[in-house]
């Protein structure tokens, strides 16, 4: 697992992706979606630049369609689990915690699987 301080981390993610947080873009390790913490201030949901570097962008959802997503076998990994998860990336001060690693510039985002969701029915 790559290990990096926060000011490191910051510094590459401005490098990357500009100066506001909200734009940069990550990979859930669990699914491969990019995600950016505008994405999740679409959802209304708030701290949209630290849950866009920890949990999958299905994390988003509303409660019962993230159920819906769960049992259609879609992707709600979180970095910040009791154990580190594998290709994340562990930021070792400013508090200690895990985030998904950044993706590449040219890497376009995916929203949540919506499609998938409603063709799918709790039976
Ligand atoms: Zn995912």
């Amino acid at each position: 697992m790559q290990k990096l301080t926060g000011k490191v981390w910051r510094n590459t993610g401005r490098a990357l992706f500009g100066r506001d947080p909200m734009d940069w873009r990550y990979i859930c390790v669990g699914c491969g979606r990019v995600s950016t913490g505008r994405m999740w201030q679409e959802f209304g949901r708030r701290d949209g630049a630290a849950r866009a570097a920890a949990e999958c962008i299905g994390n988003a959802l509303p409660l019962s369609e993230q159920v819906r997503l769960f049992q259609a076998g879609g992707c709600l990994w979180k970095a910040a689990g009791p154990v580190l998860l594998s290709g994340c990336v562990e930021i070792i001060d400013e508090p200690r915690r895990a985030v998904f690693p950044f993706a590449e510039p040219g890497m376009r985002t995916s929203p949540p699987p919506v499609s998938l969701l409603l063709h799918t029915r709790i039976s």
